[in-house]
């Protein structure tokens, strides 16, 4: 990737604008961004976060990959190095798919399974980063782990390099670039200008591609008289070692004692040496003067010496042709282990077993302590969540204390404006001659609100809307923003309710902006959730909530301290048909330790969650007994005041 990013330097000109760490940084960065953000992925961590930067790299990425497929200033994209080769277009489709499947990720990111808690969110990054860390150093200190080059160990060089007969190689077309009065234009030999024109570059291009041997340019010629080494360096019976330095001048000399020792064992036991370069003379002559280098030096093409071992320099060793073994600068083999003639050590015979060996060891030492981490947070989550089960049963009183109890009634479509004015009025001289023991709001239709907020006592009951828009203001025809709703004095909104889910098709998206805008105009919401019918005969009900709260699940703590949580099971709503206070008292338990799992136990206490669905006054009492139901969220019995009021006095 390193060359890759120095090739598009090249490309684009920009080559001498970066400093000369910058391809290598880079790589980093990028490999450590594409990985992290994939495990997040998968173990749904930051879910919109990560869905959102995947997005936007695939949408900066793809128009890029567009523009490199049309003007092919790099032949091949390098995306996933040697290891699976694309053409230009092959990687701008694998984008366009990549770019729809990130499009899904970001659409659903609410429906990405999570296997971490938040709270763990913080260890996890750091494994995976380190992890990513540690193998990237290991790599470039060594060498990569997994060599898909065609000079991997255990490759014959010879066999790489045969052309099947028949095979038509590929054919190339040279363009000129010439210039003439400050005109730059590109000709080929078939229209080459006369020489009024100044000739400025040329490149190759591929005319018509055939057949291409995996190697195609191992070809060495003997630094000192021009001999060609090839036929002896691949044909020898005998081991050879080559010691690859494509640039002498950038080369790592730290070693160049023991790269002499090594020599100097090839010379005992009658092996070959030499060291392969595509530096100019002069370099090569410095470097025997710094290294007192006396092996001898091959010239050989750059490209393919970086290709050959990725270090410089690196040192590789061949039998018949065939790679025995390679190693870094940093490995380079000592006189501890050059104990005796190669025939006799096992870095002179080629290890088979090893790459399952390294499969195995990668994946095992990054996915094991990964799982093991997976187990022990579901492990704490559990007991933190039967330790609070547990201190529930035994203290009931202490968690009832913390928040407030609330009922709230919401009049949906009913009541004209005067019948509305007179049940606020109605219920106000009620509730004023008898204190209620619990919050009262009373949430109406948006017409009645700024005449029912002055008719009643601000510190008995709070008014509420039942719904408002998700967006600020402007051309919106029949909607009523959150400001306005603000502005008639009401300090409450009902959103997410089933009714506006199910015939306004209200999605978590859009509820998770209505309630941004609610909030950001000081209102106090009632968010409701519930699963239908189906979904509690599937004993789906968890899984519907945990989705539905994903709308005020990217609050922060503090703006949640303003939401009212309504557990209404929708075919409960208006049916007459009652969950029972087990059924109430369960899943709300649920719902606090979803809300304790996002923003911990304090604020999980604190959290008022009302339940809604045919709550009358002679089953109100049954249901609010319960440690975690705080109240209720009524519907038709709040539109009489005699039955509101005795829903409210189960609090007494
Ligand atoms: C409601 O719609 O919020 C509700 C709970 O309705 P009901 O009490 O009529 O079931």
């Amino acid at each position: 990737m390193q060359y890759k990013i120095q090739d598009y330097l090249q490309a684009f000109g920009v080559i001498s604008w970066v400093p000369v760490s910058f391809p290598l940084l880079a790589t980093a960065a990028l490999a450590l961004l594409e990985f992290g953000m994939g495990c997040y992925l998968l173990m749904g961590i930051r879910k919109r976060f990560t869905s959102l930067v995947v997005l936007v790299m695939m949408l900066v990425m793809t128009p890029f990959t567009l523009y490199l497929a049309i003007v092919n200033p790099v032949s091949d994209c390098g995306c996933f190095g040697d290891a699976l080769i694309l053409t230009n277009w092959e990687t701008f489709w694998k984008n366009i798919i990549l770019l729809i499947a990130a499009y899904s990720v970001f659409r659903w990111h609410d429906r990405v399974l999570r296997l971490i808690r938040p709270k763990s969110e913080w260890l996890t990054s750091l494994y995976i980063f380190i992890f990513c860390i540690v193998v990237f150093a290991y790599c470039l200190r060594h060498l990569p782990i997994f060599d898909f080059r065609p000079y991997h160990i255990g490759a014959n060089i010879p066999q790489e390099m045969v052309i099947p007969k028949g095979a038509k190689p590929t054919v190339y077309d040279t363009k000129f670039i010439l210039e003439k009065n400050g005109v730059r234009k590109e000709f080929s030999l078939d229209n080459y200008p006369d020489s009024t024109w100044t000739f400025v570059d040329s490149r190759s291009i591929v005319k018509e591609k055939g057949y291409e041997p995996p190697i195609k340019d191992f070809s060495v010629e003997k630094v000192d008289d021009g001999q060609d080494l090839t036929d002896e360096i691949l044909n020898s019976d005998n081991y050879i070692f080559l010691l690859v330095a494509y640039n002498l001048k950038e080369t790592d000399d730290s070693e160049m004692d023991l790269i002499n020792e090594l020599y100097d064992y090839c010379q005992d036991h009658g092996y070959g040496f030499y060291a392969l370069t595509s530096s100019l003379e002069g370099d090569i002559a410095a470097w025997r003067d710094r290294a007192g280098a006396e092996y001898p030096f091959g010239q050989m093409d750059e490209i393919a010496l970086k290709t050959i071992v990725r270090s410089n320099p690196g040192l590789i060793l061949l039998k018949k042709g065939v790679v025995i073994n390679k190693w870094s600068n940093h490995d380079i083999p000592d006189e501890y282990q050059l104990t005796d003639k190669l025939e006799n050590l096992s870095i002179g015979h080629l290890d088979k077993a090893k790459i399952p060996h390294k499969i195995l060891t990668v994946l095992l030492s990054f996915i094991l302590p990964l799982i093991l981490l997976i187990i022990l947070d579901g492990i704490f989550a559990f007991s933190t969540y039967l330790r609070k089960k547990e201190d529930l049963f035994l203290n009931p009183l202490k968690h009832k204390k913390m928040r407030k109890k609330i009922v709230a009634g919401n009049w949906k479509m009913n009541k004209n404006l005067q019948e509305g004015i007179a049940l606020a009025k109605e219920l106000n001289e009620v509730l004023t001659a008898d204190k209620p023991n619990c919050g009262v709001i009373i949430c109406t239709p948006f017409i009645h609100l700024a005449s029912v907020t002055p008719v009643v006592d601000e510190t008995i009951i709070g008014v509420g809307a039942e719904n408002c828009a998700d967006k600020v203001s402007g051309a919106y025809t029949g909607e009523v923003s959150a400001e306005m709703v603000a502005s008639t004095g009401a300090q409450y909104v009902i959103l997410g309710h089933s009714e506006r889910r199910a015939y306004y098709h209200e999605t978590i998206d859009i509820l998770t902006e209505k309630v941004k805008l609610a909030l950001a105009n000081g209102l106090k919401i009632i968010f409701c959730i519930g699963e239908v019918l189906e979904e509690r005969e599937a004993n789906k009900q968890n899984e519907v909530v945990k989705a539905q709260l994903a709308s005020v699940f990217g609050l922060s703590k503090e703006e949640f301290a303003n939401i009212i949580l309504a557990y209404e099971p929708v075919w409960a709503i208006g049916t007459g048909k009652t969950a029972t206070p087990q059924q109430a008292e369960e899943i709300h338990a649920y719902i606090r330790f979803l809300v304790a799992d996002t923003y911990g136990d304090t604020v999980a206490d604190d959290t008022t969650i009302l339940y809604g669905g045919s709550c009358k006054p002679s089953n109100a009492k049954e249901l609010f007994a319960n440690p975690d139901v705080d109240g209720g969220l009524i519907g038709g019995a709040a539109l009489k005041v005699a039955d509101f009021k005795g829903i409210i006095d189960a609090f007494k």
